[in-house]
């Protein structure tokens, strides 16, 4: 696919938007419509306005019991007319439950589709940036199948073991080769993904991981690990611990040799107070950070700026385990301003407007209104029809016919200990004006989840934080006046159903910070990737409330403090 005709079938797509969902319904009813989950809505008959009328909007516990008979070995056709081919594991949950999803190629080819033309914007906006490399944090997990013998894994490593990654991401477009990709240990590939990023630093034009979480934990990976790849650089050969042989064997190649210069400029850079702008120090050629900035993510926007001296950080798409949703067409935009184009050709997209006074009516992705707050459903031709995403979105414009989106949240409220409900952009806002209150006093939230604390009377919002000193090595000594000065800034920020139950009803407490030690958002990855989690696809809770998680935050903890004044209506 060259770069031309790939930003001409954006413009093509996206100028016949109305006419590209007509034809994409059109085909996937004409391909489903005798399936066994169709078949009592329609009748065999592939007509859209049919579809409209009877096909029930649904979430994932309804369509839940479908997609389990495939996945147990029942014929493809309980929900697609197409054979299933494998399931995507996401990283969302319901009853406690991991969602699966089933897919067949035709996914891979959208994959491939929508990297080609973020990669093909991207190069439109920044010059030459397909004349040197992207250090990437991708890696695999382990594979595993259904009872009928089908292949489950999240969307990253299904893409990378299927024939679609060898035949389109070319190898040298990565600094590592595949065998580092390919590795299920996370621990071997992020380090051999960093010694091979060091020796070709030269090369590097940019940093990409799915989600930004992913590069704030390569650099803290690098943080623990510089001396050790300073060392292989400095003797050319790589530690023991290094046991996976397709990265020990390639990742020498690469390592070519003994090189005590780049061993002493790289330890220079490493052994400095500060880690300000450690990317750009590293990395001299590097042009901007790709990965995911926007929505849970937007936590890191400041830590990586911190890091990489306010490079370009590019959120390109958006884009789950039910479908590849758009792409965003302006790089170059600062993260906190991203929205993403929808891209007509990759499902049947319908919008529930969750403004007041919404009638039940249902939109047409071409009909959104500006400005207005939507839910998106999802109709892929993979066995999801009319399916509830639990993504809010905000239309922010249009790019030719197509609209384009905002991530607001996740529909679910993450904390409540009453009758007030906080939201994930709620939370997002009160941290954010607390982060302020840190980063006057030199310090940096590395991670965070919060937890609503009912056992005490009256319940109250508790959050663990896990903080560093952006100079001194990260060292910091905590101050307790700042430290509830944060507690106080969040709860004013908080929403106005809060502020009023807190200051007037009393049936809020006093929000409580507990600082954590590092390391702690780590152990609670290694906990979730034990219970199954993806590695590449996983994010830290916003909320937590199992017991198991909880006994590893409070062995972590180091220290309380509480807001000391009701907030102001
Ligand atoms: P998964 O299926 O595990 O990949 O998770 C998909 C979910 O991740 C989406 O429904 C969103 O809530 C979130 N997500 C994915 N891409 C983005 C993005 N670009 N911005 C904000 N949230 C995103």
């Amino acid at each position: 696919m060259s770069l031309s005709s790939v930003l001409k079938d954006l413009e093509e797509l996206t100028s016949n938007a109305k006419q590209t969902q007509d034809d994409l319904l059109d085909e996937i009813l004409r391909v489903n419509a005798n399936t066994k989950y169709l078949l009592p809505f329609l009748h065999g008959n592939p007509d859209k306005e049919l579809f409209k009328k009877n096909v029930p909007i649904v979430t994932y516990e309804d369509a839940r019991p479908y997609i389990e008979r495939v996945a147990d070995g029942e014929p493809s056709d309980v929900i697609s007319g197409e054979p299933i081919t494998s399931f995507f594991l996401s990283s969302g949950t319901t009853g406690g439950k991991q969602k699966i999803f089933p897919v067949n190629n035709k996914f891979f080819e959208k994959i491939v589709f929508i990297d080609a033309l973020r990669t093909s914007i991207i190069s439109k906006h920044i010059n030459c940036v397909e004349q040197g490399k992207a250090m990437s944090f991708l890696n695999t997990r382990p594979l595993s199948t259904t009872s009928s013998g089908l292949l489950v894994a999240p969307l990253m490593t299904s893409f990378i073991v299927s024939s679609y990654f060898k035949k389109y991401w070319s190898s040298t477009r990565f600094t590592s080769p595949d065998e580092v990709i390919l590795c299920v240990d996370n621990k071997q590939s992020m380090y051999c993904h960093l010694l091979c990023g060091l020796v070709r630093r030269e090369e590097v034009v940019s940093l990409v991981a799915t989600f930004a979480s992913g590069v704030v934990q390569a650099i803290t990976f690098l943080e623990s690990n510089w001396k050790e790849l300073c060392n292989n650089i400095r003797s050319g050969y790589i530690s023991e611990w290094i046991t996976d042989l397709g990265c020990k064997d390639s990742v020498s190649i690469i390592l070519g040799g003994p090189n005590p210069h780049l061993a002493d400029l790289i330890e220079q850079e490493c052994s400095q107070k500060s880690w300000e702008g450690i990317i750009t120090r590293l990395w001299p050629n590097i042009k901007f950070i790709q990965s995911t900035l926007t929505g849970q993510m937007s936590q890191y926007i400041p830590i990586l700026e911190f890091y990489s001296n306010k490079l370009p950080l590019i959120s390109p798409s958006y884009s789950s385990s039910e479908t590849l949703f758009g792409v965003n067409v302006n790089p170059l935009c600062k993260p906190q301003d991203v929205s993403y184009t929808f891209m007509p050709n990759m499902s049947y997209f319908e919008f529930i407007p969750v403004d007041e006074g919404n009638n039940g009516e249902i939109i047409d992705l071409v009909n959104v209104k500006l400005g207005c707050f939507y839910e998106t459903l999802v109709t892929n031709g993979f066995g999801l029809y009319r399916y509830r995403m639990g993504d809010i979105l905000q239309v922010t414009g249009f790019y030719n016919s197509a609209p384009q989106f905002r991530f607001v949240r996740r529909k679910n409220i993450v904390l409540s200990v009453h009758v007030e409900a906080t939201t994930e952009e709620d939370l997002f806002k009160a941290l954010k004006h607390a982060t302020l209150v840190l980063e006057s006093s030199g310090l940096m939230l590395m991670g965070f989840t919060s937890y609503s604390d009912i056992s005490t009377d009256p319940g109250h919002y508790v959050l663990y934080w896990e903080l560093k000193a952006k100079h001194c090595n990260g060292i910091f000594k905590l101050d307790n006046e700042v430290m509830v000065e944060c507690c106080c800034v969040m709860e004013e920020s908080l929403n106005s159903l809060y502020r009023e139950i807190r200051s007037k009803d009393g049936s809020i407490g006093a929000l409580e910070v507990r600082v954590v030690q590092q390391g702690t958002f780590d152990s609670l990855m290694e906990y979730f990737i034990s219970k199954g989690a993806s590695t590449t696809q996983y994010k830290t809770p916003l909320s937590v409330n199992s017991p198991q998680v909880l006994a590893i935050l409070e062995d972590r903890v180091l220290a309380r403090f509480f807001s000391d004044k009701s907030s102001p209506l």
